[in-house]
């Protein structure tokens, strides 16, 4: 398919997801750049996000709990241009139920092309990059393009 942009914002709506075993890592991450984070529109799977809220004091849009449907809602937002950027602390060392969403949802993000932290390095890396507070042109798959052309 066909590239095409979408221009970012300077505030990003930001996902937020960790596993049971990687809770405890996301929100001390978390804690530590909540100044920064403050800045963005923060997305969650239900149960992390609501730790975050509770916990970190940060203002985030709670969706369902991820194995419940969270993930899935998620993809469904970054598949719509909805999410910029997705910090995802997932499990990689214990089997989840959601094992197909976990994957429906990066592949989701691969797809979009959108930021993606799967671990406290790379979300590091990630809010210390100069486009995080600045506007940003993303390539994305041209969608309508493509349907443009398979429909005339
Ligand atoms: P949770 O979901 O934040 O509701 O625990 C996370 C996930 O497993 O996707």
């Amino acid at each position: 398919m066909k590239q095409t942009t979408r221009k970012m914002a300077a505030n990003k709506r930001i996902a937020l997801v960790a596993h049971d075993n990687k809770k405890a890592d996301l929100l001390a991450w978390a804690n530590e750049k909540a100044e920064q984070l403050k800045f963005h529109h923060l997305f969650a799977t239900g149960t992390t996000g609501t730790l975050l809220s509770k916990k970190v004091g940060l203002p985030v849009k709670c969706l369902l709990s991820g194995p419940m449907g969270g993930d899935q809602q998620l993809g469904a937002l970054i598949a719509e241009g909805e999410i910029d950027v997705m910090i995802f602390f997932w499990d990689p060392l214990n089997a989840v139920p959601h094992d197909p969403d976990v994957k429906a949802l990066l592949r989701l993000a691969a797809v979009w092309n959108i930021p993606c932290a799967t671990n406290k390095s790379s979300a590091n890396f990630l809010m210390n990059s100069e486009f995080m507070n600045n506007e940003y042109e993303i390539e994305v798959p041209d969608y309508a393009g493509y349907l443009a052309e398979r429909t005339q």
